[in-house]
């Protein structure tokens, strides 16, 4: 077993310095049609074709919650890509036992393209249970109490074993009202994880420790896509500033982080007005952690390709859904016997089956059904709306049709 391990990894190392003499790249990403700063066109990953601007559905623990992978794939929804959660997957099943099944994808079961976060987010989040030092994130599992330790080398070295097609850089999160000092200062800090995280793969990719690696087309060098991460706050020369820093290292694409942490709207928008457009043109635009279905269409009018939310999913469990006329809380008693589907306007497999009186009984009487149809039709609404998206830019005709849905969500039911 260890003998072949080894032959594994002298043949991956080959591959790798035989990519880097032809010039290969881990995607290929093509801009198609563009309208003002809207833009869609196609990233190609050794796991498939995803057409942009695109949102991926998260799998937190190796699971889009309530929905299987085979209504994931087929036509209706179509997701091409979605995530998987470092920090959760890193700690249970555990990196070694997901790397004992093959792979992330082996081990799921879902042959499509995956991205994977750093890790660092969930960590940030558990506020006063962690430790920022230069090295890295002393925490504390939430599961069990243990003292882990999170550094950009141990990010990558996760998620070369979760084997992702796109792999994130650690950064760290400032607040969303962080002051200008202490953002400059996480700031710094996450320019320089960048490097280090970028050097800790490079190395990982040629040692062949990428478990996701498979036939892939022969343009493509095979390997893993690593992406920056811009970060700043609400400060706009900190934000300019993170991104030269990461054009400077040098990324497969580049995500604007630590945005949707409890700022103003507006604050959001403003940073993706003023970053998205000074982002390299040629490259994926990723907006992470964002957002509701209005989010997606501002920010696809902003310049943003790649979006990820929780919102479907996590909604879905909790009886809302999202509508071409806004959010519908199944639990309100109006739904009673109400005869209508959720959104007449969509055409998922829910609304053409289901009535509104039906899926409020269900989640009334704490059926797993109702979350199952919800977060379906929630990831219809999203993926479809996407869909609508490109096929608006690619006929000239998103402004229009920005208008029309802004209207639409905000008339009420
Ligand atoms: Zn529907």
């Amino acid at each position: 077993m260890k003998v072949l391990a080894k032959a594994q990894r002298e043949i991956l190392k080959l591959a790798k310095s035989l990519s880097n003499s032809l010039g290969l790249k881990p995607i290929h990403f093509e801009v198609s049609a563009s309208e003002a700063e809207a833009r869609t066109g196609s990233l190609r990953t050794r796991r498939g074709v995803i057409e942009t601007p695109v949102f991926m559905p998260i799998g937190t623990l190796g699971t889009v919650k309530g929905i299987r992978f085979e209504a994931l794939e087929a036509e209706e929804l179509d997701a091409r890509i979605i995530l998987g959660n470092t920090y959760h997957l890193w700690l249970r099943p555990g990196a070694e036992t997901i790397l004992a099944c093959g792979g992330l994808h082996k081990f799921i079961g879902w042959d499509r393209a995956l991205l994977t976060d750093s890790g660092g987010f969930q960590v940030w989040s558990l506020g006063d249970l962690r430790r920022i030092t230069e090295e890295g994130t002393e925490f504390r599992s939430h599961v069990d109490g243990s003292l882990r330790f999170l550094s950009p080398e141990v990010s990558m070295q996760v998620q070369a074993t979760l084997g992702s097609e796109i792999v994130m850089v650690l950064d760290e999160c400032a607040p969303g009202d962080a002051e200008h000092e202490i953002a400059r200062k996480s700031m710094l800090l996450t320019a320089r994880w960048a490097a280090r995280s970028r050097a800790a793969f490079d190395a990982m990719q040629m040692k062949g420790m990428d478990a996701g690696r498979t036939v892939s087309p022969e343009d493509l060098s095979g390997e893993q896509a690593l992406f920056g991460i811009v970060q700043g706050a609400s400060h706009m020369d900190l934000r300019r500033e993170s991104l030269e820093r990461s054009v400077e290292i040098g990324f497969d694409g580049y995500a604007i982080g630590g945005l949707s942490v409890g700022e103003e709207k507006s604050v959001m928008y403003d940073v993706v007005e003023h970053i998205a457009p000074l982002m390299p043109k040629d490259h994926p635009r990723y907006l992470m952690g964002v957002g509701t279905p209005e989010d997606l269409i501002e920010c696809v009018a902003r310049g943003v390709d790649m979006f990820d939310c929780v919102l479907p999913t996590r909604n879905g469990r909790t009886g809302q859904a999202f509508t071409s006329r806004g959010k519908l809380n199944i639990k309100n008693a109006r739904y009673a016997r109400d005869t209508r589907p959720l959104d007449d306007e969509c055409a998922c497999s829910v609304c053409r089956r289901h009535s509104r009186a039906y899926l409020r009984h269900l989640y009334a009487t704490g059926e797993m059904l109702a979350s199952i149809l919800l977060t379906h039709h929630n990831l219809a609404f999203f993926l479809d709306t996407m869909r609508r998206v490109r096929q608006a830019i690619r006929s000239g005709d998103f402004t229009r049709f920005r208008q029309e849905f802004t209207v639409r969500i905000n008339s009420g039911d």
